[in-house]
This record gives C-alpha cells, sequence and structure tokens, in this order.
C-alpha cells in the first residue's frame, strides 16, 4: 500500500497489492499463453499493406520507422538492461568526468530543479519525482525473446523515480485505430531510450546511480501518479492536466537525492464517474462503463485496487485483428485535447467543480470530439 502520499494511489488502493509478475502483462502474456496463440501470431507477425485510409503502404512504413529505435536499440517493451537501457556507466575510457567527483546534493529541491530541467532539454514533456513505493516494481521479470522468467528487485539504494510523460501528436492520435496512429505512439516509445538513457548519464555523471527504464522493470502509471503527474482514468491510462491520455511514460530510477512532488487531483477521476465516452468509444467493451471495482478479468489485472479494470483480452483482440494497436480510449477523451482558451476554461472548471460535468460531456459529444479523423497527413491523398 502506497504510503508516500495522501493522494496519489492510495486513492484506489483498498488492500495490501502484492508486486505484479510482468509475465501476465498482457503483451508479454500473448508471448506465451497458447489460448492467445492465433490472435498473437496475427498482431506479432508480417503486416500487408491495406487498401484504406490509414492502413497503406506509406502508413505502414511510417509507423514502423517509428519504433525504429526502441525495436533496434532500446528493447525498454521487451526487458530491463538492455541496449539503450543498460544500467552501466559509460566506462572510464568513454567518460571524460573523473569518476570520483561528486556533486554536493544537500538541496533536494535544487537538485530536483535541475534534474526536471535537464528531461525537458532531453525531450520529456512532463516530469514528476516520487519516492519509489516498491509495490510497483515487478515481482518477476519476462524476456518476450528468450522467454527467460525469474525473480526480480531492484536495489534498495535506488530510493527515488523520475518519471517522465511524452505526448503523442494530437492529430495522429485522432485518426486511430489506424497505423497512422500509431506512429506517433512509436515516435514517443523510440524518444524513451534517448530521453532516459541521457538523463541516466547525466546523474552517473554527478557522482550517483541511475537506471533508463521504458515498459521495464515497473509499473510505470501508478509511479506517475504519486510522481504528480496526473490522475488514473477509467480507460486505465494515465490522464494528465495538460494532454490527458495521449502521453507514454517512462521513468529513471536513481540513488541522488530528491524532493518528491505531491499527488494531483483536477477532477479527472471524478470526471470519469459521469463520462463513459472511451467506453463507448471502444470497439471491444473492453472498458467498464460501470462503477469503479476490485474485481479483476484475468490474471492481466492486478488485484485490490478500486479502478475501472481494462480486459486486455478483449483489448488484444481487436489489437490482432487491427494488425497494430489502438488508441481509441486516448482519441475519445474530452481530456485529450491541445492548449487552447476553450479547452483551457473547461479544464479549469472541471478542477473546480462537479457541477458542469455532464453539461460537457454532453457539448463534446455534440462536438463530435470523439470521433475518428482521418488527417490530410499525405497531402494530396
Ligand atoms: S486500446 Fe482500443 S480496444 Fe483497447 S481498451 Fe482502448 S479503445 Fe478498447
Ligand atoms: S473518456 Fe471520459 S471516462 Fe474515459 S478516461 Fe476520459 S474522461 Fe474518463
Amino acid at each position: 500500500m502506497s504510503v508516500y502520499s495522501a493522494g496519489g494511489t492510495s486513492r484506489y488502493i483498498t488492500e495490501s497489492v502484492n508486486r505484479f509478475d510482468q509475465k501476465n502483462e498482457f503483451f508479454k502474456r500473448a508471448r506465451w499463453d497458447s489460448s492467445l496463440k492465433d490472435e498473437a501470431e496475427r498482431f506479432y507477425g508480417t503486416v500487408c499493406p491495406r487498401d484504406k485510409q490509414g492502413y497503406k503502404l506509406k502508413d505502414l512504413a511510417l509507423r514502423d520507422a517509428a519504433w525504429y529505435i526502441e525495436d533496434a536499440f532500446g528493447h525498454g517493451c521487451r526487458i530491463h538492461n538492455q541496449g539503450m537501457l543498460s544500467w552501466e556507466t559509460l566506462s572510464k575510457e568513454q567518460r571524460c568526468i573523473p569518476a570520483d567527483l561528486r556533486l554536493d546534493t544537500t538541496d533536494a529541491k535544487a537538485t530536483s530543479q535541475d534534474v526536471k530541467r535537464v528531461a525537458i532539454l532531453f525531450g520529456a514533456s512532463l516530469v514528476g519525482i516520487t519516492e519509489l513505493n516498491r509495490t510497483w516494481i515487478y515481482s518477476h521479470t519476462y524476456d518476450a525473446l528468450t522467454h527467460e522468467h525469474k525473480e526480480f528487485d531492484l536495489p534498495g539504494e535506488y530510493r527515488y523515480a523520475i518519471v517522465l510523460a511524452f505526448q503523442m501528436d494530437y492529430n495522429l492520435v485522432r485518426t486511430s485505430p489506424t497505423w497512422l496512429a500509431q506512429a506517433t505512439e512509436g515516435v514517443e516509445y523510440s524518444r524513451m531510450p534517448f530521453t532516459t538513457s541521457m538523463l541516466a548519464q547525466f546523474i552517473r555523471n554527478l557522482g550517483y546511480k541511475a537506471i533508463p527504464s521504458a515498459n521495464d522493470t515497473a509499473i510505470s502509471i501508478p509511479l506517475a501518479v504519486d510522481a504528480g503527474l496526473g490522475e488514473l482514468g477509467r480507460n486505465g491510462l494515465l490522464i494528465t492536466k495538460k494532454f490527458g491520455p495521449r502521453v507514454r511514460i517512462a521513468k529513471v530510477f536513481t540513488n541522488l537525492h530528491l524532493k518528491p512532488d505531491n499527488p494531483i487531483e483536477f477532477g479527472a477521476m471524478q470526471f470519469c464517474s459521469i463520462c463513459k465516452k472511451c467506453a463507448d468509444n471502444c470497439p471491444r467493451q473492453a472498458i467498464s462503463s460501470g462503477e469503479r471495482s476490485t474485481k479483476p478479468h484475468n490474471i492481466s489485472n492486478a488485484e485490490n485496487q478500486l479502478k475501472w479494470p481494462v480486459n486486455a483480452e478483449r483489448c488484444f483482440s481487436f489489437w490482432s485483428n487491427n494488425e497494430g494497436s489502438c488508441m481509441n480510449c486516448v482519441r475519445s477523451c474530452p481530456f485529450n485535447k491541445p492548449h487552447g482558451r476553450i479547452h483551457d476554461s473547461v479544464r479549469w472548471l472541471i478542477a473546480r467543480t462537479r457541477l458542469l460535468d455532464s453539461t460537457f460531456v454532453k457539448i463534446d459529444d455534440l462536438l463530435r470530439y470523439d470521433r475518428k479523423v482521418l488527417s490530410d497527413y499525405w497531402a494530396g491523398e
């Protein structure tokens, strides 16, 4: 159970939570669960272009190119401590800074500001810090390539998680579930090893330890909630104040003494109890339109958490059929909208009163913000 804040993840933890086995995370499960064999083969297998806007050769080429850095050098969707996400610092020959130098960091607030400034310079859109709640570290790891499954822990000296959110392109997300939408997802997954490895190296250069991490090592969303980046939504995703769920999350673990941020609340979780747009726009009814529940759908849901559990089996069956991912539950979320006077005013009101929630949902419906919009990304088509 979170002991690090009054808000944050303690808002939805009901009892003590067992650490989650990475083998049961759905993308790992699809690699070993024989009941998912056909769907997994379609999802992970060769994909051919279709004669349909958003699914043509250029769309597919863009999507796969966007994932290139993650697939070739990052491996953060596969397993920890590989490629650019290595836990090792550069060798003595590769560094110009003497190894025995160490920055005096008695002012944790100033150090945290420096770290955040560097994270933004290196490509993060949002940065928060939390004292690491070890509940969110995987109990076991599962290598999607070698199928190696083993007990896991992170050394206790890594007391802090710097959590980074990367915003995805609004117009491309609006094309979900096409392959065009997946290009912006791939870009941000490729940005993760780039940004987190450089941030980790910056911290190592100050004389401290740091581990860069994408989807590996620990569950990102609760860490992001505790680090003050947002709230947990009905769609099972982090809802940030600035970009809604239109983000991807990575983190850096460190022993550098930092000042944790407070979790934030801006009405998102309450708004979700009225708004069901993600559930309505899900092609497989994988998102609950009822009340929050502690009851898991299957082994891919964590237990003892009062939230809207997403049925990953249904979700994946659509992804398989689509031969690619889907972001309808991001696209349709009213918090997804870009910065602007009207949208910012609505966000401001949602943070202060519950009285207008259903009106805002109706206006959003009326203006069809949730609909799929196929952008003219490729001019001339
Ligand atoms: S990704 Fe698509 S299929 Fe999966 S839960 Fe979201 S809307 Fe449903
Ligand atoms: S679409 Fe509505 S219900 Fe779903 S996460 Fe967004 S605000 Fe919550």
